[in-house]
């Protein structure tokens, strides 16, 4: 994330250059922009209404856009271009292709990982060992999962990821 800060320490290699700027709906460039030119960069240009117009443009179709934009709601992610689909996350496990958002089921973690719909059952939703076997893990309890099915999934995951884990 690009800070006033980061300007500061990095001024010398912007100097004299042109910086272009994009943002989610073009707001915060906006601000900044105004900002960097106060601060003497004379040749500063952002994306107009931001990434989200790029991608609703009937020219452009956010064609130069490269896999999903995230986003601060329920949505978590959404789509901007509209002529080509290309994925870039990577699921959390396998680093196959993937833009399925999970948290893990652990709520002292909640950590928020890219996963499959497969390998959300094979790890019980779990980002760790510990967070699977967390006893308050809600992959766990939606599931209905007794000691005997947890166990047999931890025994896969170790048979199949070749880890012992204690
Ligand atoms: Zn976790």
């Amino acid at each position: 994330m690009i800070s006033p800060e980061w300007i500061e320490n990095n001024r010398e290699q912007l100097e004299g250059k042109k910086v272009l700027m994009y943002c989610t709906g073009g707001i915060r460039c906006e601000k900044f922009g105004g900002w960097m030119k106060e601060k003497g960069f004379e040749d500063v240009g952002q994306l107009h209404g931001g990434i989200v117009t790029y991608g609703k443009d009937d020219e452009v179709q956010g064609e130069l856009w490269d896999g999903q934009l995230y986003v601060f709601d329920e949505r978590i992610s959404v789509p901007v271009n509209r002529k080509e689909h290309v994925v870039v996350g990577r699921d959390y496990f396998d680093g196959e292709p993937c833009e399925r958002y999970v948290n893990c089921a652990n709520p002292e973690c909640n950590k928020q990982i890219l996963c499959s719909e497969e390998n959300e059952h094979k790890y019980m939703r779990g980002c760790t060992h510990e967070c699977r076997i967390s006893p308050r893990n809600l992959y766990i309890q939606e599931h209905h999962l007794t000691e005997e099915d947890i166990k047999a999934r931890l025994d896969r995951i170790e048979a199949e990821d070749g880890v012992v884990q204690e």
